[in-house]
């Protein structure tokens, strides 16, 4: 665990930052609020961002527009951070610098997360990185910048504070955020309530051809590829489809899939708080927290139900739910 972050960091010439692929609002804020950051702290430090490019309504984040795609790096970095990802292989296009880095640097909190890199700071109790963020970081180098990136991940990781995983330190840490002069309201408007035309329309799709089985403790909704290419939609327009699966009345876990290739789906659980969906989705070789968790799973949409549905069911069995 880390104690004084920048008595760990020393004095670098170079620092890597990175999240996990398909970056959402927690990662995309840790990684632009830490390059926010550690650019007010080591002013002639070079500092370079390695992240799959994030939605357009996060370009209004410092440090966006040094989003660099390519992976690619000459040298060998003297710091690298590796921040929300639970596990290394979901930095992948990052790893071999990470791995390659004299200090190499995690912050996370994932329960699933096991540690690596030189240093590893874990926080599964934390609501979001960003909320760890917020207390590692030191107030004299923080700016109006570095809250707006670090609000932007507590909001979009807490559901706009209102999961469980929202707690006590959580509102500690957003008063040390909220003094800057910002909009928050307008941040979680435009970042995460906002949504296109299409992403409406896929949503109601998946809603309306959801199934409810398991005497109404389960919902499952799907997109398929032919649906992907119809409505040119990727991985990023489906934030927010499982949430409102979970929101529906009497539901214990639910399910969206997203094809990803054939007979290949990327699968995201929600539990209201019975299931323990980080365990089932570490089975299948994914990860994340107790009430959401995600994995990639091979098979057909039914498959890939009844595989999940064995585990679902036998939590809510030994609870006595079912
Ligand atoms: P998602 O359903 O994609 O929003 O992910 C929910 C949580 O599970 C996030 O905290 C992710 O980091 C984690 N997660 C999702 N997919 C995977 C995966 N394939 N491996 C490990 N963790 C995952
Ligand atoms: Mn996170």
């Amino acid at each position: 665990m880390i104690n004084n972050l920048l008595e760990e960091i020393g004095n670098p010439k170079t620092i890597g930052i990175t999240g996990h692929v398909r970056p959402d609002g927690d990662c995309v804020g840790a990684v632009l609020g830490t390059y926010a950051y550690l650019s007010n702290v080591y002013k002639d430090a070079d500092i370079r961002v390695f992240l799959e490019m994030p939605a357009k309504h996060f370009s209004f984040l410092k440090g966006y527009d040094k989003i660099d795609e390519s992976f690619a790096y000459p040298g060998q970095f003297d710091v690298f951070f590796s921040l929300d990802s639970g596990d290394l292989g979901r930095i992948e296009k990052s790893e071999k610098l990470f791995l390659g880095a004299k200090k190499s640097i995690c912050i996370d909190h994932h329960v699933s997360n096991m540690g690596f890199g030189d240093v590893s700071h874990v926080e599964p109790d934390a609501s979001s990185t960003c909320e760890i963020l917020t207390r590692l970081f030191d107030d004299r180098y923080m700016d109006v910048e570095v809250a707006k990136a670090l609000y932007t991940g507590i909001a979009h990781d807490t559901g706009v504070f209102r999961y469980s995983c929202t707690g006590p330190e959580t509102f500690i840490a957003l008063s040390k955020l909220v003094k800057y002069d910002f909009d928050g309201s307008r941040i979680t408007d435009e970042t995460f309530y906002q949504k296109t035309y299409v992403q409406n329309q896929i949503l109601g799709r998946t809603l309306l051809e959801s199934i409810l089985f398991m005497d109404g403790k389960c919902i499952a909704g799907s997109i398929d590829r032919k649906a992907i290419e119809f409505y040119g939609v990727n991985s990023k327009d489906f934030e927010g489809i499982v949430n409102q699966l979970q929101v529906t009345r009497g539901v214990e876990v639910a399910i969206f899939m997203s094809e990803t290739g054939t007979l290949e789906h990327k699968v995201s659980l929600r539990s209201n708080g019975n299931v323990d969906v980080a365990e089932i989705a570490s089975y299948f070789g994914g990860g994340g927290h107790v009430r959401a968790a995600g994995c990639t799973m091979n098979g057909t949409f039914h498959d890939v139900l009844n595989n999940l549905s064995l585990h679902i069911e036998k939590q809510l069995k030994d609870k006595q739910i079912l």
